[in-house]
């Protein structure tokens, strides 16, 4: 299709979140799908249905209450792929299938065993089965860029005869480079025949960090949709940034044809932050657009430059994509009103039990702190969204340490509604305070990482606590926050207890992986 307009197509809850360290709920990957639709993505691709229960489960709310956005899923050609895909689209008011195998001859060899006219045979079946769940048919080449480009054009002409009308191209190990990925999406739209009418599509990976570089070439060829996540993250070293492209289209418009997107871009900022504080994965500081210096000018020069005319140094401004410049927020005397506001502009919309429970712990916190900066807010959300989503809570602590006795902790964990009281001795008080909540938890999880931050600057500044455990090779971060880091350690540690429990049966540690 030859229209200026790019769809997005935002894949951050399925290849984003099947890379190490991103897992996400049910509740954040809702939380994250709200703030998708109102930035303005145009297709939200929610899971890979057939890949775990967690995932069936997440398509099919996303897709209930989601409702002017594409929702889709992604499947393997198998017949019980395609099913499950469109029983977890059941309830979307617009639903998508993305089905897809792979076409290079490393892949057709060493990993499906095929021959190229059996793969012929499962994009047709495939194709022709999804189309009875929903006219919004895309079909991925797995691998495009490293298969023949003859039998390339034969594949996609294939699935365009069963009645695919987006066809993806991507570059599943990130290899192509921007000419290359040109030539080759010009080629394809040349030798598939009512290719004018069709949608082509990239997916980048970065491994050779040429992801967005080569986005944009193939948007220059004629591809109209983006597959991208937000702040570039999924597989091994990513997928092409979602904020890049567009700030990329929206700041050079002569160089791209006017070609435009239909997100909004001041929700980009607030979308990114999001997803950190869900994941427990910050943003490098240097990365283009949404780091913490993308817009910090540190250099006297400029620094004076921008102070006379921001033009000088600046070729997109913070405002554009939502970046407050006051990051002064709330106080003790902020009511509900301000504080929900706020939390929508970060992105944040909250049910009402959540709301309730975020609205209490900002209270205690305003009690214990002067000025409430986004970051605790942020910390707040993340917590109140998920902590309490599990069998446990933690209740009241008390511990000794210092130099002159054993460190010992006394915890209350409120399990299922009742409270469990349990001391225990350790090396340091958080040490302690993790042993009492192990023993209560019967909890048989590793712990992996544990880091502490001041989440703002000043005495008051609350202890960010980021916590991984493992167990039977399933992963998960847990967050706690709190002015005392002996608090915010033991929350942390039982979020991320709640989440592991969560994933039990619903994530499968060795399932299939999508493209
Ligand atoms: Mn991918």
């Amino acid at each position: 299709m030859s229209d200026d307009r790019i769809r997005i197509f935002d894949t951050t809850l399925r290849d984003g979140e099947q890379s190490p360290g991103c897992s996400m709920n049910l509740p954040e990957k809702l939380t994250l799908a709200r703030q998708l639709a109102r930035l303005g993505v145009d297709v939200i691709e929610a899971g890979f249905a057939i890949a775990s229960e967690g995932d069936y489960e997440a398509i099919r709310a996303v897709a209930a209450e989601i409702g002017d956005t594409t929702i889709a899923s992604l499947a393997r050609t198998g017949i019980g792929d395609i099913d499950r895909a469109g029983q977890a689209l059941e309830q979307a008011r617009h639903s998508r299938i993305h089905t897809f195998i792979a076409t290079s001859e490393i892949h057709l060899e060493h990993k499906l065993k095929m021959g190229r006219e059996q793969v012929l045979e499962e994009v047709d079946a495939a194709v022709r089965r999804a189309r009875q769940f929903t006219d919004d048919v895309e079909f991925s080449a797995e691998d495009a860029t490293r298969t023949d480009s003859d039998y390339l054009v034969q594949v996609f002409r294939c699935a365009v005869d069963a009645g695919a009308t987006t066809l993806n191209v991507p570059d599943t190990v990130g290899y192509t480079t921007p000419v290359e990925y040109h030539d080759l999406i010009r080629y394809l739209r040349a030798n598939i025949p009512g290719s004018e009418d069709l949608i082509f599509s990239l997916h980048c990976h970065n491994d050779l960090g040429l992801a967005v570089a080569n986005s944009l070439a193939a948007i220059q060829a004629g591809a109209r949709q983006v597959e991208c996540t937000v702040n570039g993250i999924g597989e091994r070293a990513g997928n092409t940034a979602m904020e890049e492209v567009v700030m990329a289209l929206k700041t050079r418009p002569d160089a791209f044809e006017g070609l435009d997107t239909r997100v909004n871009t001041t929700e980009i900022y607030p979308t990114s932050r999001l997803l950190s504080s869900i994941i427990g994965v910050p943003v490098q500081p240097n990365k283009a657009i949404v780091g913490d210096n993308a817009f910090a000018h540190e250099a006297g020069i400029h620094q004076h430059g921008v102070l006379e005319n921001a033009l000088t140094y600046e070729i997109m401004t913070p405002q554009s994509i939502g970046r407050a410049s006051n990051e002064l927020v709330l106080g003790k005397h902020s009511g509900r009103h301000a504080f929900k506001d706020r939390l929508l502009e970060l992105g944040y919309e909250l049910g009402d039990d959540e709301f309730q429970r975020a609205f209490k712990q900002f209270k205690d916190l305003a009690d214990r702190k002067k000025v409430i900066y986004n970051e605790d807010l942020e910390s707040i959300v993340g917590e109140s969204v998920v902590t309490h989503e599990g069998r446990f809570r933690l209740g009241n602590l008390v511990i000794q340490s210092g130099t002159f006795a054993t460190p010992n902790a006394t915890v209350e964990l409120i399990v299922d509604g009742e409270a469990q009281k349990q001391t225990a001795q350790g090396s340091g008080p958080v040490d302690a305070v993790f042993k009492a909540i192990a023993a209560i938890t019967e909890t048989k999880a590793e712990l992996l990482t544990y880091q502490v931050k001041a989440i703002t600057g000043g005495l008051d500044a609350q202890g960010e606590v980021t916590v991984i455990i493992t167990e039977d090779n399933r992963r998960v971060i847990g967050h706690g926050a709190h002015t005392d880091i002996i608090v915010a350690s033991g929350r942390a540690y039982v979020n991320a207890i709640n989440k592991l429990e969560w994933t039990v049966g619903r994530k499968a540690a060795d399932g299939p992986r999508g493209i």
